[in-house]
C-alpha cells in the first residue's frame, strides 16, 4: 500500500468510528463474518482489475477519465456503511440535506441567482431531464444540437418522441451561428442545446451569440457542460471560451458532470433550472415513499427513483476540501489542465513548422484541456494518415504512454492537407489532458510520444 491509500484509510477508520458511534445505543447486531473465501475472492477481484489502463497516473493521457479526489473516495465508502437513497427523505435525510447544498454549491459556481436541480447517475440522464423539461415547455418543437454535441442527445431526443436536428460546426468544431440562424427561422425549433466543452475535442459553442438570437427568435436554451461545466472557473480561457461561460447565467438549464472534471466517482451527474417552477412537471403520486417529512424529497423533482445518497456526500465532502472559488485549489487544477493542453499543442505546433515535421499543424489552439493531432504522411490521404495514426497509439502504448483515437471531420484541418479531399474523417491522436500533473508530466509525454512516432514512422 502506498504512502496516501494508507492514509487514506486511517483518515476513513477514524470517520467511521465517529459515525458509528452515532447509533452505538442501539443493542448490538453482529453482523456475520465474511468467512474464510472473501480474502481469496478479493485477491481474485484485485488481478481482474489488472485488466485496466493506468488510469490515475499522469501517463494515461488518453480518454475523459479522471480519478477521484481520495477525500470523494473515503466519504462515499464512510457513506456506504448506512448506504442512504437519495430519492426520498427517509431514505438519506443527511444525504439528501448535503445533495441541496452541493447542488446549491454548482448554481453558485454558475452564478445563478436562483434554481431548482439535483444529482443524477451521469450526464446523459441529466440532459434526459432538462430536455424532457424543454418538451413539457414546448410539446413537439425540435431539439436542436450541433454535430459535434454528445451523441446522446439525438437518442434522448428520440427517446421523447421529439424532432431532432444536428446543427453544422465550423472548422473549429463549434456550433455555426448563420446554419443556426436558418433553423430558427423555421419556427421549428424550441430548445437548443449549446455544449461548453465538446466531448471529442473540447471546442465551446459561441452560447454569448446564440443568446443574442433569442432578441429574433423564441428558443430556450439548454447547455451540456456535462464535461467542460468547471471550466468557468478558470482564469486561463481565451477570449472566445470566456464570452461563452459568462453567459451562463442566462441560460435555461445546465448539465454538469462531477465525475468528470468534479473529481467525483461514476454515478454522479447534476441539472439545474434557472426556473424553480419547473419543478411542477415531475408532481406524481406515489403512495408509500413520502412519510417522514413535509420538506421536499429528492425523489419528487428527479426523474430517477433510487439514488445513490453516497454521491451527493462525496461530492459535498469534495467541495468542502476544494471550494470552488476562482483562484482557489480546485480552480489552479483546471488552469493547470489546460496550461498542458496549450504546451501539448504549441509542441505540435512547433513540430508541424519543423524542417522534418511529423505532425499537421493544428487549424486552433484548444479551447480546454483536449488536444487533437493528425499524422502528416506522404500519401496525403486521410487514409494513410490514420493508419500512421494508429500506428503511432500503439508504439506510445508500448512505452507506458495511453493515449485516445477519434476520427475527425477533415474541415479541422487546412484545406490543402488532404488535397482533393474535403468531406470524411480522419483518424487523429487525442489526447484529454484532464489531470493537473499532466502539465508537470508533459516533457514525459512528449518525450515518449517523440519516441513512438519516430519508430512508427520508420516501421
Ligand atoms: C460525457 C458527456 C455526456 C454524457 O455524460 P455521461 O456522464 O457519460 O452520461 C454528455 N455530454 C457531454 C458534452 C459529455 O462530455
Amino acid at each position: 500500500m502506498n504512502d496516501s491509500s494508507s492514509n487514506l484509510f486511517a483518515l476513513l477508520s477514524r470517520a467511521q468510528h465517529q459515525l458509528d458511534q452515532g447509533f452505538a445505543d442501539l443493542p448490538p447486531a453482529p453482523s456475520e463474518p465474511l468467512g474464510p473465501d472473501a480474502a481469496a475472492i478479493l485477491r481474485d477481484a484485485a488481478t481482474r482489475l489488472h485488466d485496466n489502463y493506468p488510469y490515475a497516473h499522469p501517463l494515461y493521457a488518453g480518454q475523459m477519465l479522471k480519478p477521484p479526489h481520495p477525500i470523494a473516495r473515503a466519504a462515499y465508502a464512510l457513506a456506504m456503511s448506512v448506504n442512504p437513497n437519495n430519492h426520498a427523505l427517509d431514505g438519506g435525510r443527511a444525504s439528501s440535506a448535503m445533495e441541496v447544498e452541493a447542488v446549491a454549491a454548482l448554481a453558485k459556481m454558475f452564478r445563478w441567482p436562483q434554481h431548482l436541480g439535483h444529482l443524477s447517475s451521469g450526464g446523459t440522464f441529466a440532459n434526459l431531464e432538462a430536455l424532457w423539461v424543454a418538451s413539457q415547455l414546448a410539446p413537439g418543437k425540435k431539439i436542436a444540437a450541433s454535430d459535434q454535441a454528445h451523441y446522446t442527445h439525438s437518442r434522448i431526443s428520440s427517446v421523447l418522441g421529439l424532432p431532432f436536428v444536428s446543427v453544422p460546426s465550423d472548422a473549429s468544431g463549434r456550433m455555426d451561428l448563420a446554419a443556426l440562424e436558418q433553423l430558427l427561422q423555421t419556427n421549428e425549433i424550441g430548445t437548443v442545446v449549446v455544449t461548453l466543452g465538446t466531448t471529442a475535442i473540447g471546442s465551446v459553442d459561441p452560447l454569448d451569440r446564440i443568446l443574442a438570437l433569442r432578441d429574433k427568435y423564441p428558443f430556450r436554451i439548454h447547455i451540456d457542460a456535462a464535461y467542460g461545466g468547471y471550466f468557468t472557473l478558470a482564469s486561463n480561457l481565451g477570449p472566445g471560451a470566456r464570452a461563452a461561460f459568462d453567459a451562463i447565467p442566462h441560460a435555461d438549464s445546465i448539465v454538469v458532470d462531477p465525475h468528470k472534471h468534479g473529481l467525483q466517482p461514476y454515478g454522479c451527474g447534476a441539472v439545474l433550472f434557472r426556473d424553480p417552477t419547473v419543478g411542477r412537471f415531475y408532481k406524481h403520486d406515489s403512495p408509500y415513499t413520502y412519510f417522514s417529512s413535509k420538506e421536499i424529497h429528492l425523489g419528487e423533482i428527479s426523474l430517477e427513483c433510487s439514488r445513490a445518497g453516497a454521491s451527493a456526500v462525496a461530492l459535498w465532502a469534495t467541495q468542502r476540501l476544494l471550494p470552488y472559488t476562482p483562484n482557489g485549489q480546485f480552480a489552479r487544477g483546471l488552469e493547470q489542465c489546460r496550461a498542458a493542453a496549450l504546451e501539448f499543442n504549441r509542441r505540435i505546433a512547433a513540430d508541424s513548422a519543423s524542417s522534418a515535421p511529423r505532425f499537421l499543424a493544428p487549424i486552433a489552439p484548444p479551447e480546454l484541456d483536449i488536444v487533437f493531432c493528425a499524422v502528416r504522411s506522404p500519401k496525403q490521404t486521410p487514409a494513410a494518415s490514420s493508419a500512421l495514426a494508429q500506428r503511432i497509439f500503439d508504439e506510445a502504448a508500448r512505452l507506458d504512454l495511453h493515449l485516445a483515437l477519434a476520427n475527425l471531420p477533415l474541415r479541422f484541418f487546412p484545406p490543402e492537407t488532404f488535397p482533393g479531399q474535403t468531406t470524411g474523417t480522419v483518424t487523429c491522436l487525442r489526447s484529454v489532458l484532464m489531470k493537473p500533473e499532466h502539465l508537470a508530466w508533459l516533457d514525459q509525454i512528449w518525450r515518449r510520444l517523440d519516441q513512438a512516432t519516430t519508430t512508427a514512422l520508420s516501421s
